[in-house]
């Protein structure tokens, strides 16, 4: 709560702590800007003649709008994609509303009103909202065609002169199977090939950044990249071309020696084998670090691997030392948290352990 009645504004830590200055965090995601906008600049490259935009949805697929944005606007993109209409103000606090879109559409009066107040730019998926934004005077939207995924978008019956009265931006399709070699591709790109014959329109946009290394008859006038540009990489294309952006790192809270024979963490599902010495680290899974990496995540110091053992805990994990006996307490350590592989060694997929990077990590 800040600034109420006549009492003079003041910052949130101010009230929630008496004054006193917070402690740094114990967690955090570590997060390199050149490697994001290196990887923007190259997938804008692999777009050929087209623009890459880029998908900021989800706080930047956890990773931190307010430091994606600013960085990805430096680097050139010029086209934002966000799901929520809730989601705007904060990618409208860097680039202009003009250059946002908003996946999910205006579903009702509140989220059509706020389009207007505000000039972010509606995605338009279905009859019904190209009814409402048309009734409301809405004036440039984009619009989305369903090329097969039935999920968002008017199927192909629906692409009727009567769209033609719309100032359409962009017309949008997605793609399900972009990271596969599945006939299903072809199928989509022809089908959208049709829709844009037959809607009018100033850009067009199909891929995704698996899409991006389907090759030049994907690209259209606009990509859409999200899961690569924060380290992803869905397609051997990309392999070597996209680098790391973010990892997260936590401080060593306590370490122990640990005899042969005991068990460490809950369910004791870890045995030391030998005397041990451990450190226990302020990373959980409330943190986005989930219970998929116990005995199977590691962690590292300067080259030093530090395996994840026994059963991860809300708010820690136990790691084997062995290789770093210098490290104490308030050392820092980072995971390894390369997405193909981290993909590969919790069994989650690369979205998921990008998105599911927790708030604590941020603060
Ligand atoms: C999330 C999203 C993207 C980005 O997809 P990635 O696979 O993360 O590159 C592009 N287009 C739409 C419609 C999306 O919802």
């Amino acid at each position: 709560m800040r600034g109420q009645g006549a009492e003079p504004e003041v910052v949130d830590s101010d009230v929630s702590t008496g004054g006193a200055v917070l402690p740094p965090q114990a967690a955090r995601l570590s997060f390199d800007a050149a490697a994001l906008a290196d990887n923007w600049r190259a997938l804008d490259r692999m777009s050929g003649k087209a623009q890459a935009g880029a998908a900021v949805k989800a706080n930047a697929y956890g990773t931190g709008v307010d430091r994606v944005v600013p960085t990805l606007a430096k680097a050139g993109c010029r086209q934002f994609y966000v799901a929520h209409w809730r989601e705007g103000p904060a990618v409208m606090a860097h680039v202009p509303a003009s250059m946002i879109s908003v996946l999910h559409g205006p579903a009702n009066d509140a989220e059509t009103a706020f389009a207007l107040a505000t000039g972010l730019r509606p995605v338009l998926n279905s009859g019904q909202q190209v009814e409402r934004w048309r009734a409301a005077g809405g004036g440039v939207c984009d619009l989305m065609v369903d090329t097969g995924m039935n999920r968002l978008g008017l199927a192909d019956r629906d692409w009727g002169d009567a769209l033609n009265t719309l100032e359409i931006d962009t017309l949008l399709s997605h793609l399900a199977c972009a990271d596969e070699d599945n006939a299903m591709n072809m199928r989509q790109q022809a089908l959208f090939s049709q829709a844009i014959t037959a809607i009018r329109h100033r850009r067009a946009s199909l891929a995704n950044s698996a899409g991006i290394a389907l090759g030049s008859c994907y690209h259209h006038d606009l990509t859409r990249p999200g899961l690569a540009l924060y380290g992803g990489v869905p397609r051997s294309e990309l392999d070597g071309v996209i680098r790391d952006v973010v990892a997260p790192q936590a401080m060593i809270l306590q370490t122990r020696q640990v005899p042969a024979g005991a068990t460490i963490g809950y369910n004791a599902t870890f045995t030391a084998p030998a005397d041990m010495r451990i450190g226990i680290v302020s990373i959980g899974y409330a943190d986005g670090y989930l219970r998929n990496w116990s005995g199977r995540g590691v962690f590292c110091h300067e080259g030093a691997v530090l395996p994840v053992i026994g059963r991860v805990s809300m708010d820690m994990v136990a790691l084997d030392l062995a290789q770093a006996m210098q490290l104490g307490e308030g050392d820092w350590v980072t995971a390894s948290y390369r997405l193909p592989d981290a993909a590969r060694c919790s069994g989650l997929s690369q979205y998921e352990l990008l998105t599911l990077l927790g708030q604590r990590l941020h603060c």
